[in-house]
């Protein structure tokens, strides 16, 4: 299953969220506010799922 991204506010890196999920799981997914810690400039990021990075499913 694909690993979520989405890209840091700060940095502009795309920076793994830790959630596996295929597109089934996602769609399901409750949409809240998230944060994640950058682990390349460690800028705190707030997340929603529009935030993710969904070409991942496309494969
Ligand atoms: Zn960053």
């Amino acid at each position: 299953m694909p690993l979520l991204h989405v890209r840091c506010a700060k940095c502009r890196k795309m920076i793994s969220t830790g959630l596996d999920v295929d597109f089934e799981t996602f769609k399901d997914l409750t949409d809240t506010e998230r944060t994640l810690e950058c682990p390349r400039c460690e800028e705190t990021q707030v997340w929603s799922l529009d935030d993710v990075d969904r070409s991942v499913f496309k494969a």
